[in-house]
Order: C-alpha cells, then sequence, then structure tokens
C-alpha cells in the first residue's frame, strides 16, 4: 500500500539562497526529505516562476536547469540538478486538470526554473527523483489554483508529492537586505497567513493577496499562487503545519508548510 504524501510549500527565496548555509530558509529546505513520511515517487511542482494564461505542465523526459536571474554571482550558474522528468506522470496530471474542467497543456520544452530547481537540489541532493513543473496563472485568481490543486489530490495517495513554491511574502521593491526588523505590513500578513493555514481557512486563503497588507505583500501574485494548489492537492478539510517562518531583509517571507488532510 502507498502512503498518502501530505503536500509542501516553500519560500524559494532568492537564487543566492542556495549560496548562503546560515539563512534559515537554506537549512529548512535541506530537511524536507524529512518532512514528508516516505520517498517521494516524483514531485509535481507548482512554480511561481513558470506563469501561463491557461494550465501548463512539463512533459521533458530530461528537462534542462534554467538559470532564470540576472547580476547574481557566476557560481550560480553553474549549479544543475539533473533530476529526470516524467513524460507519464505529466499526461496525468493533463487528464485530472482536464477532467476537472481545467484545461491544460503539455510543454515538451520547459525546464526548471530557478523555483524548482533551488528547493529540490537542497532537499534532494541526489536528483533522481522525477520532477514535474506545473505553471501558475495568475490572471485566473485564488479559486482557480485551489481547484487545481485539489484536481492533483490523488496523486498525494499514489505516492507523489505536490510541492509549491513561491514565497510567503514578496515584495522585491521592499527588499532591505540586511534589515532585521520587518515592515509592519509584511510581519501582519505572515501572521493572517500562518493562522489561516493553521486552521485550514480557505475562505482567508482565497481573499488574503487581496486585503491591504497582501497587496503590499504580494504586489503580483504569482509568489502566493503556489500556497494555494499546495493547500487545494491537500485535500479538503486540510490544514497546514508550520515548517518555518518568520521575515528576512525587512520583508522577505520564509514561511514553508505542510499540509495535511484532517
Ligand atoms: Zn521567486
Amino acid at each position: 500500500m502507498t502512503l498518502r504524501l501530505p503536500t509542501l510549500f516553500v519560500s524559494h527565496g532568492a537564487p543566492t539562497l542556495i549560496l548562503e548555509p546560515d539563512n534559515p530558509a537554506h537549512r529548512l529546505l535541506t530537511t524536507l526529505a524529512d518532512a514528508v513520511p516516505a520517498r517521494p515517487k516524483a514531485i509535481v511542482v507548482a512554480t511561481a516562476h513558470w506563469t501561463t494564461q491557461a494550465p501548463r505542465v512539463g512533459a521533458a523526459e530530461k528537462p534542462s536547469v534554467i538559470h532564470d536571474f540576472y547580476g547574481f554571482p557566476e557560481e550560480l550558474f553553474q549549479l544543475d540538478y539533473p533530476a529526470p522528468g516524467d513524460a507519464r506522470l505529466a499526461v496525468r496530471v493533463k487528464t485530472l486538470l482536464d477532467a476537472a474542467g481545467l484545461a491544460a497543456d503539455l510543454d515538451l520544452g520547459q525546464g526548471l526554473d530557478h523555483g524548482v530547481w533551488v528547493p529540490l537540489r537542497l532537499g534532494w541532493p541526489a536528483a533522481d527523483i522525477p520532477v514535474v513543473p506545473l505553471a501558475v496563472q495568475p490572471a485566473l485568481g485564488a479559486a482557480h489554483h485551489i481547484a487545481l490543486g485539489r484536481a492533483l489530490a490523488p496523486l498525494a495517495d499514489e505516492g507523489v508529492l505536490i510541492l509549491g513554491s513561491g514565497g510567503a511574502v514578496h515584495n522585491l521593491r521592499a527588499w532591505r537586505p540586511g534589515r532585521t526588523e520587518p515592515e509592519v505590513w509584511a510581519k501582519r500578513f505572515d501572521d493572517m497567513l500562518t493562522a489561516a493555514v493553521e486552521s485550514g481557512d480557505e475562505a482567508t486563503l482565497s481573499a488574503l493577496a487581496q486585503t491591504a497588507e497582501g497587496r503590499q505583500s504580494h504586489p503580483t501574485d504569482e509568489h502566493y499562487l503556489p500556497l494555494l494548489v499546495a493547500f487545494g492537492a491537500a485535500g479538503r478539510g486540510a490544514t497546514g503545519q508550520t515548517l518555518l517562518r518568520g521575515l528576512i531583509d525587512g520583508s522577505l517571507g520564509l514561511g514553508c508548510y505542510r499540509f495535511v488532510q484532517r
């Protein structure tokens, strides 16, 4: 019998996170394998760094690593994550989404952006678990992403890990490297988010990015939406457990959560 896996949401931080062993999010990501009760058969990653108009699923057999950032240390551009893809699982994801009325396309060329490979390289460094990237659709809102996750819930029963990769608080204009005191709005949003996650409050999770604190914490929604996919994929009535929370650089959220069904 296959163990039902929880789902995860992680804040992947700045690309340099992978070079910062003292960063609390870096440390947490190195323990991801221990946050799930069994080795995943495959990992589906809903990532903030792949945004599309309609649902889209990566189906490459050998997805390339995308160094989708500029102006960072050369060392970062040398990092690889040679995990295999899983075209059969990608087709299954598409089939589940289509059946839920969320018509999805396969993408044979999509690689692994840093929202995918940074957490996975830290969590499963052997790169031997197949990875299927999943796009988010910022124009389609919260309910769409919860539905997207919910359509994929059967996969968790089959030993597939569904991981949302984004940021609990993500406003690059307010990013102040080294600042220790968090912005008031960022702290308030982080508190509200954690409370809603831990109580499984779907209505609040759906509306949170549209509150005043939410608009400041997420001027654009793409780093918030993967959390809703992870929440949805844990099934109706799911609640979250906090693996890590906090803010660095004034406004960069570190929140990482595990969702389980009650
Ligand atoms: Zn990001």
